[in-house]
């Protein structure tokens, strides 16, 4: 994908040297109005995002990520921002956009990070409608309410490894976690 730069002023983030481990989610935003007047708002009000996505699905950095950019506050140190430009407080954004969000969270090698909105870590209603699960890639874990509590109790009874939730079983794994199953109810007949 084509990721434009269209960097801000430095006086807009915190420089810094992150690396990848420092980086512990991603916070999505919406901008509230259209890429016109975006970046001077930013530069006005000392805010910045680490990267805007617009309707088209062009991707532009604003920031490197290795910087911290001012974009949720305290959550800012160990996270990066990523802003579908758009008011979406009653709609969503285009599929063309979410397939960049997608294409740039792939990218950056972060599909296994969590991602948030803004509204989870400030008193805000951003990012709106935007679904988050349409930017989570297929092999990221996530739970169905229904099987969490089972997964839970597989880990702590060492059943499973707690690893790749979404994964297909081979019929070698099942028979692991049968056996360590069998041996689980052994131990409990002991005490
Ligand atoms: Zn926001």
């Amino acid at each position: 994908m084509i990721i434009l730069n269209q960097h801000l002023p430095a006086d807009t983030y915190r420089a810094a040297n992150r690396k990848a481990v420092d980086i512990n989610r991603i916070i999505i935003h919406h901008s509230g109005g259209g890429i016109g007047g975006l970046l001077s708002t930013l530069n006005q009000r000392k805010l910045s995002y680490h990267y805007v996505i617009l309707p088209s699905g062009k991707v532009w950095e604003l920031v490197s990520v290795r910087h911290v950019a001012w974009h949720a506050g305290n959550a800012n140190g160990d996270s990066i921002g990523i802003a579908f430009v758009g008011n979406f407080e009653y709609s969503e954004p285009t599929e063309m956009a979410y397939q960049a969000g997608l294409d740039l969270i792939a990218e950056l090698e972060m599909t296994d990070r969590p991602i948030i909105g803004h509204r989870e870590v400030s008193a805000t209603v951003c990012p709106g409608m935007v679904d988050l699960d349409k930017l989570r890639h297929p092999k990221m874990a996530t739970f169905a309410p229904w099987a969490e509590r089972a997964w839970l109790w597989g880990i702590s009874g060492g059943v499973t490894d707690g690893k790749r939730p979404n994964d297909p079983l081979t019929r070698q794994e099942a028979m692991v976690m049968l056996y360590r199953l069998w041996q689980m109810v052994l131990n409990l007949n002991k005490q």
